[in-house]
Formats: C-alpha cells, structure tokens, sequence
C-alpha cells in the first residue's frame, strides 16, 4: 500500500494521500528485476539518441542505468545533431534485424528536421517498446496482447495503487494526445473503468471532471486543474509536466503538473505530485515493456509478477 486514502473533505491539506510515484516506480522496478532473474534469456534494450539536447542525454542516461539495474543488456546509438533521416532510419532497421535486441527506443523530440512518425514507422512493433507505432496503437484499439505505452500504463499502475481494483469507476482523462490522453483513455477502458475523453473544445470542463472518480489530466497547462473540478475524495493522476518561473529563485525553473496540487490535495482521496509521480513510472514501464517483448518475441509466457 502506498497511501491511505481519506474520503472526508476538509480545507487543510491532508498528510496521507499522496501516491508516492517513485516508490511505485521502485517497487515495478524490482518487479521487472524479479522478471528478468527468472528468464532463461537476458533481454536488451537499445536505445537511439540524436543530437545536443541536454534533457535528453539525462533520460538516455537514466533509462540505460536502470535497464542494467535490472539485470537486462542495453545498447547506446549516438548520432550527431546533423544527422540524416536515413541515417536515423538504417540503425532502426540494423536493430530490427539484430535477434539479440528485444527493444527500441528512438529517444523523442528528434531533431525539427527529421520525421519522427517515419522513424517510428520503421520500429518493428515486435520491439516497439514505447508503444508508438501503428500497429501497437492498433492492437490496444482491438483489445489484442501488444506492447502498451509507458505513461499511461505507469498512470493505470498508479491508479491501482490507490485503488486496487479499478471496475466500475468512472474516469475522465483530460487530454487527448496519441502519447498519453487517447492510449490512457483506452487502458483505463481495458481496465473496465467507464471512460470519458475531455479536450480544448469540450463544454462545461470543470463539471465534468468534477464528476470522476478517477481524473487523469495530461493537457500541458500548468495548474489548470483546480481543487474544484475535482470530486471529494477523488483519485487524481497529474501527468503533466510543466516548467514555470520560480519566484523563490529568480531567473531559475521549477516543476509544475497540470493540477494545482496543494489545494487539489485537500479535496483528491489520492493525488500524484510533479514531480514524483507519473514521471518515474514512464521508465519503470518502458523496463516492463522491454521484458513483455523479450517473452512475446521468444515464445516465452510472460512472467505473471508484470500483470498489471
Ligand atoms: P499535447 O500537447 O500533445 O496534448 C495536450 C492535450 O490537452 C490535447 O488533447 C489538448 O486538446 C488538451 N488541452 C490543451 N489545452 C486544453 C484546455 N485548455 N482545456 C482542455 N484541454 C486542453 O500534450 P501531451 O499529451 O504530449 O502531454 C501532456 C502533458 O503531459 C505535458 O505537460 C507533457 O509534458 C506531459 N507528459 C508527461 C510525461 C511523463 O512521463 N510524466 C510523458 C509525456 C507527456 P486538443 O486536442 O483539443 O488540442
């Protein structure tokens, strides 16, 4: 358990209801270790950088130091900023090819001058392990076995963390990207929870959201989610990631969601802070996807400690 939910409404924050992203992060983490010990092969997953941006270098970093963490092999391709699409393209389709690789991840926002969606295409989605391509997005709008994206199967893990079982409830997702708002509508669906998607044009926002159980908000606008769209006692999932001027210390940046937490977090029965939620779970899960591919490309079952 890793919060205690309060229903009570009450006008001070209360102390006891905040979803601990990381340590929900770290106990799929160990999870995904358990998994890997317990395979008769040692999955890899490589991963392809282009270009300068320093936030990038830090989340390859991080995603290559925790998949060997775990146990799992991982593969760095660097290419310059300067870099050919089909540069890009032929190690996608050299990773492809390679049996020893379970996993490709093609680390986003790729330089303005090349096509993402044409690189992604080229992802075989045996490997696809950020879910991206058409044929995992296919395969979750079907209801088939496939490899999910990270962040909204780290939103789902972390809503059944402050709830358990999920059925019945009603949820509403804020946000309809094809990276998080439309595949978290979709597993949230799967997760047999009643699904409403709410966007830029949707009328009367704040009362709808006010009448979720679970509200996801992934709209890319910092605070905007205020203490009364949401419902006594509600679960909300912030997956919004927003830099915003600090006024503590000028000219610097802080982190900030799409919720106004403090006050969110006196009406939420659970809540998920930013940072310290949904973001360290997006590496958890793209280390689950990595071992779900491994099993599913080698005909092996996958491990039952990774069922959601
Ligand atoms: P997008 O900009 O692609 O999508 C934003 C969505 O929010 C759109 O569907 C848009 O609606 C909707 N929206 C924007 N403004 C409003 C508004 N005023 N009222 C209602 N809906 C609105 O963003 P992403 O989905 O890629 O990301 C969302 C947030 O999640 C960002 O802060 C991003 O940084 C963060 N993020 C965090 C990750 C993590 O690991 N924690 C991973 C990925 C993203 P419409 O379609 O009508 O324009």
């Amino acid at each position: 358990m890793f919060i205690k939910i309060n229903h009570k409404t009450t006008e001070e924050p209360k102390m006891d209801n905040k979803i601990d992203g990381k340590a929900v992060a770290a106990k799929t983490r160990a999870q995904v270790t358990q998994a890997v010990a317990s395979l008769s092969v040692t999955p890899c997953l490589a991963v392809v950088l282009v270009g300068d941006d320093p936030a990038s270098h830090v989340y390859v970093r991080n995603k290559i130091k925790f998949t060997e963490d775990s146990g799992m092999r991982s593969l760095e391709h660097r290419l310059p900023e300067n870099a050919a699409q089909d540069d890009v393209v032929e190690i996608v389709r050299a990773l492809n090819a390679d049996p020893d690789v379970d996993g490709i991840l093609v680390q986003l926002p790729l330089p303005s001058h090349i096509d993402s969606d044409a690189v992604i295409a080229e992802i075989d989605p045996a490997k696809d392990v950020d879910g991206l391509t058409d044929v995992s997005a296919g395969r979750l709008v079907l209801g088939q076995s496939g490899l999910r994206p990270c962040t909204p199967t780290g939103s789902v893990i972390l809503a059944k963390a402050a709830l358990g079982d999920l059925t019945g409830k009603y949820c509403v997702i804020l946000g309809r990207s094809i990276l998080v708002g439309k595949p978290a509508a979709l597993m949230f669906l799967e997760q047999n929870c009643t699904v409403t998607i709410a966007h830029s044009r949707t009328e009367n926002l704040p009362l709808i959201c006010r009448s979720a159980d679970i509200l996801v908000a992934a709209v890319g606008r910092p605070q905007m989610v205020q203490p009364d769209w949401i419902k006594a006692g509600a679960c909300v999932i912030d997956v919004g990631i927003n830099r915003v001027p600090s006024v503590k210390r000028p000219g610097k940046f802080r982190l900030v969601g799409d919720v106004d937490y403090k006050p969110a977090r006196a009406v939420a029965g659970a809540i998920t802070p930013v940072p310290g939620g949904v973001g360290p779970m997006t590496i958890a899960c793209l280390l689950r996807n990595t071992v779900l591919a491994a099993c599913d490309r080698r005909g092996l079952e996958r491990p039952a400690i990774l069922e959601i």
